[in-house]
């Protein structure tokens, strides 16, 4: 049978009704037990694995649907709605792939490991942080070793969000033992390249399901698994920007979660007094606002994005001060506006927000918001744009 091929819309609007069925079914069932024992959200992964949302970025050309950023960021919107931390596993899981899909398809092996994780649905994880560097993703003290076609690789990683659950990390190094700090390349690891001993625990106030302690990783394998390219490049190209409009999206998604359970709180009160507006209805308005000028600013950034397409101008652009004040405006206004939506609803819905056995309940989704500025600390962000600002001279 000759069937014509699936449009790009059509194959986000497949994948987009699948996550919303996997929040509905799975994630959402589960979210307070993730929470409460600081647990993978195993059930979730498993059932965006056996959905093929793994590969959801992955290039149409190696089997992917090749979704584009925008279409990604909603699909983690639509999770985090769900259960914070699997939106946080799978927007972490798409920075790295798209840091393989966009850096390493000039390399035969990466080409072909993108084609394995559309049949396994491979889940990567991230090693930036490190003792000694903590949140300047930019500097590592690790460094990689090349001998005979190998390399060698040990990192002491202060924190690894579910690095115990994946099939591979992407992590930074030096380029070499004499290379500078900021000189850095990105490996992918694969579970059998490494052994990771825990170092530290991860018991803390929000993200808990991210399952996120610090690891010493010791590995070595094939040097083809150095992704091509500086990482300075890949940093700026793609992993800024898809951490920060991705984790916007779902910062996003943890306050969306918020007001709708703050809207059914207020229908109620509404239901009971039929003909009067409930004086909650006033603040309910006030804070859908503020959550709408949120999702603006995600879903402009990841179109923009989009529009610059793959080619060497837009690529060039996305390397310029204008485009990395705008992602890091990006991040510091949404991490910092998710914390005082959930607080502005939890003023709504009031003491039944903070029950944490109500069907109300706010206080995953308050705990969870508090990681987003801490998240690459805003304070770093901030002094980097102070720095930009110095210099550069047109409106961000
Ligand atoms: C849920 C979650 C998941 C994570 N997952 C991963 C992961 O998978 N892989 C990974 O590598 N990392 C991960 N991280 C770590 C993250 O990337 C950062 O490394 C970490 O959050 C920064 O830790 P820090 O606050 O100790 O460091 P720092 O950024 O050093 O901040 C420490 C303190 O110094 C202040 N500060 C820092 N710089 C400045 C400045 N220039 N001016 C003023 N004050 C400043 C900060 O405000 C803060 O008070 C995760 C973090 C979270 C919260």
């Amino acid at each position: 049978m000759n069937r014509e091929p699936m449009r790009m819309d059509q194959a986000f609007g497949l994948m987009h009704e699948a996550v919303r069925r996997v929040a509905a079914e799975v994630a959402s069932p589960h979210a307070a037990d993730v929470d409460a024992r600081a647990r993978f959200p195993s059930e979730t992964v498993a059932a965006l694995r056996e959905a093929g949302l793994l590969s959801a970025g992955v290039p149409r050309e190696l089997g992917g649907a090749g979704c584009t950023l925008h279409e990604q960021a909603q699909l983690c919107a639509t999770l985090a709605q769900a259960c914070g931390s699997s939106a946080m596993v799978l927007a972490m899981h798409f920075i790295q792939l798209a840091c393989i899909a966009r850096h390493g398809l000039g390399s035969a092996f990466f080409r072909e490991y993108l084609r394995g994780l559309v049949t396994r649905q491979y889940l990567l994880a991230s090693m930036t942080s490190e003792v000694g560097t903590f949140g300047e993703t930019r500097t590592s003290v690790c460094a990689l070793e090349r001998k005979d076609g190998r390399f060698m690789l040990n990192k002491d990683a202060t924190t690894g969000s579910y690095c115990a659950h994946a099939d591979a990390i992407l992590v930074t190094a030096r380029s070499g033992p004499d290379a500078p700090g900021g000189d850095q390349v990105l490996v992918l690891v694969t579970r059998e390249d490494c052994t990771l001993k825990q170092t530290t625990s991860w018991d803390t106030l929000g993200m808990r399901g991210t399952c996120s302690p610090g690891f010493r990783l010791e590995s070595s394998g094939p040097e083809e698994q150095v992704v091509p390219g500086a990482f300075a490049d890949s940093s700026a190209q793609t992993m800024v920007p898809y951490s920060h409009v991705l984790w916007s999206s779902l910062w996003w998604g943890i306050a969306a979660d918020a007001v709708n359970r703050a809207a059914n709180f207020v229908r109620g009160q509404a239901r009971q007094n039929p003909g009067t507006a409930p004086p909650t209805a006033t603040r309910l308005a006030e804070v859908s606002r503020q959550l709408q000028d949120m999702k603006h600013l995600w879903l402009s950034a990841a179109h923009d994005f989009d529009a610059m397409g793959t080619g060497a101008a837009g690529q060039e652009q996305l390397l310029s001060m204008g485009w990395a004040l705008r992602l890091n405006n990006l991040k510091i206004s949404c991490s910092e506006a998710a914390p005082q939506v959930v607080h502005r609803a939890l003023q709504i819905v009031g003491i039944l927000g903070y029950k944490n056995d109500s069907p109300f309940s706010l206080g995953r989704q308050y705990r969870d918001s508090l990681s987003a500025s801490l998240m690459i600390s805003n304070d770093r962000i901030a002094a980097k744009n102070a720095s930009m600002l110095l210099v550069f001279k047109d409106t961000p």
